[in-house]
């Protein structure tokens, strides 16, 4: 059963669209998003029964929640009539990713804004891949790179569609929200959600999604209290009840990309017992804060959490080899 009739509506309307594009079976790109139970001793041992919603076998590319962030605004920018699709992020950008893989699909073309100093594109394999599916890049400053996110609109121009950094507006949040969608089973049985955040736009939208007796748990994968009252803002917007979300600000582990040592043992103890493998930026953390709900008992014995596994594995190439933090991933 779906939860928000009219918001169900909506989507509906939007992927009867979205299949005309050839774009979706010309990826292998599934309707459908796999939910598997996630059998872990700490779990079992608090009465926890955790499922894995598996976002990231969606494409080795177009992973995770990127593919619903930009569905709809792919859809948006085919109905302008626009040729071009432009959005902002860092280095190691899953989002620019996803859109460079996503524009040339499309026959679009494609302009990355990339934060920081002019990088060797030769060097940084996320970059290279993107620059051989056709995206080009503009490197900007990190103080012009602000900028830009309060007025992306500066780098407007005829034909050409501008995504915000991390595909956030209101048509990446709708995407994010059919995420629910295409799960096969009935949500409503869980009483918790549980999921990485960055912008916060896969946030927003699984919030809408889900059923709202569902307490979805957010993990900032970034530093700083200003998130709190980011997301705070986000849900007021959205007309969420506060009791029907949860974020932590406290399991970033030092900043966005910082990792350590315990964080990547964690991850490859966890992929060694349970054969799901995780990435220190997002869901490393995301999972880490989890267990942590649950010692807490935040998330009581006899609770059902549903774990988004936002994908996110391509970017791990940045911490190889060896599983090392990178210098070119930049504090927020
Ligand atoms: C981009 C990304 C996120 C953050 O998503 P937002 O919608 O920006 O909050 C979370 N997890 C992974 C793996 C990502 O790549």
């Amino acid at each position: 059963m779906l939860p928000h009739a009219p918001l169900t509506e909506t989507i509906a309307a939007y992927e009867s669209e979205l299949d005309q594009l050839p774009v979706l079976s010309a990826l292998g790109l599934r309707h459908e998003l796999v939910v598997e139970p996630l059998p872990y001793k700490l779990f079992d041992a608090y009465g926890v029964q955790v499922d894995l919603v598996r976002a990231d076998q969606l494409h080795p590319v177009i992973s995770g929640n990127k593919w619903y962030k930009l569905k709809y605004n792919l859809l948006e920018a085919q109905r302008q009539g626009c040729h071009e699709l432009l959005s902002f992020g860092g280095v190691w950008s899953n989002h620019l990713h996803a859109l460079a893989c996503l524009a040339a699909a499309l026959k679009m073309s494609a302009v990355g804004v990339v934060r920081g100093e002019e990088h060797d594109v030769a060097t940084n394999p996320m970059l290279l891949e993107a620059a051989r599916q056709g995206m080009t890049f503009e490197f900007v400053s990190r103080q012009r790179f602000r900028q830009l996110r309060d007025d992306p609109f500066a780098m407007a121009s005829v034909g050409r569609y501008l995504i915000p950094e991390g595909g956030d507006n209101p048509l990446g949040v709708l995407g994010a929200a059919s995420m629910v969608h295409c799960l096969r089973c009935d949500v409503s049985r869980y009483t918790h959600g549980a999921v990485a955040v960055g912008t916060g736009c896969t946030y927003a939208g699984l919030r809408l999604g889900l059923p709202s007796q569902v307490k979805l748990l957010g993990v900032s994968a970034l530093k700083g209290a200003w998130m709190q009252r980011a997301i705070a803002e986000k849900m007021t917007q959205l007309n969420v009840p506060e009791a029907s979300w949860l974020l932590s600000t406290q399991h970033h582990r030092g900043g966005f990309a910082a990792v350590d040592e315990s964080l990547l043992s964690f991850i490859s103890e966890f992929r060694d017992n349970t054969g799901v493998a995780l990435e220190p930026v997002y869901t490393g953390k995301a999972m880490l804060a989890l267990i942590d709900f649950i010692q807490q008992q935040i998330i009581p014995g006899g609770s059902r959490v549903l774990f988004i596994h936002s994908g996110g594995l391509q970017g791990l190439r940045g911490f190889k080899p060896p599983l090392k933090p990178n210098p070119d991933i930049p504090d927020e």
